[in-house]
C-alpha cells in the first residue's frame, strides 16, 4: 500500500475538564498533525495526491478554525463564551474534553470525510503531536 502523509502545524489553546492535574487549566500547545491519505491507484503524475491539495484543503481548514484558537469541549461553552466575549474569537467546540485523541479523533472521523468528499484519496490516519515527545495516532 502507498500512502502519502503531510505534516501541518498550529498553535490552540485547551484544557481538559476534570483532569488530575495543571492540563485542567487553559493552557496552549504547538500542535503537529499528520494526516495520512490513501488512493484507489496513483494518478497520472504517480501521485496519491499532490502533497500542496492537502496543505491548501486541510491546512486551510485548520488556518480557519484551530489555529491560534480555544478547543474546548461544549460541556465548557460557559468559558469559552467568556474567551469568545472577550477576544471576539470563535471557539472550536468539539463533543468530548479535547484531548489530543478526542481532536485527532475529530478531524479524523468528522472533518476530513467532508474536506476530501470529492478527491480520489481517503485519509487512514492522523497522528497528532501535543507535544514533541507525546502523539496520538487514529487510523
Ligand atoms: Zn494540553
Amino acid at each position: 500500500m502507498i500512502t502519502c502523509t503531510r505534516r501541518i502545524e498550529f498553535d490552540a489553546a485547551h484544557r481538559i475538564i476534570n483532569h488530575e492535574s495543571k492540563c485542567k487549566m487553559l493552557h496552549g500547545h504547538r500542535y503537529a498533525l499528520e494526516a495520512t491519505f490513501v488512493a484507489k491507484e496513483l494518478d497520472a503524475l504517480g501521485r496519491v495526491i499532490d502533497f500542496g491539495v492537502i496543505r491548501e484543503v486541510l491546512g486551510s481548514w485548520i488556518d480557519n478554525n484551530l489555529d491560534h484558537n480555544t478547543i474546548l469541549s461544549i460541556k465548557d461553552r460557559d468559558l469559552g463564551d467568556k474567551i469568545a466575549a472577550t477576544t471576539g474569537q470563535k471557539i472550536y467546540y468539539i463533543a468530548e474534553n479535547p484531548t489530543a485523541e478526542n481532536i485527532a479523533h475529530h478531524i479524523f472521523a468528522e472533518i476530513c470525510p467532508q474536506l476530501f468528499a470529492d478527491k480520489e484519496v481517503k485519509c487512514v490516519a492522523i497522528k497528532l503531536y501535543e507535544t514533541p515527545n507525546c502523539y496520538t495516532n487514529v487510523a
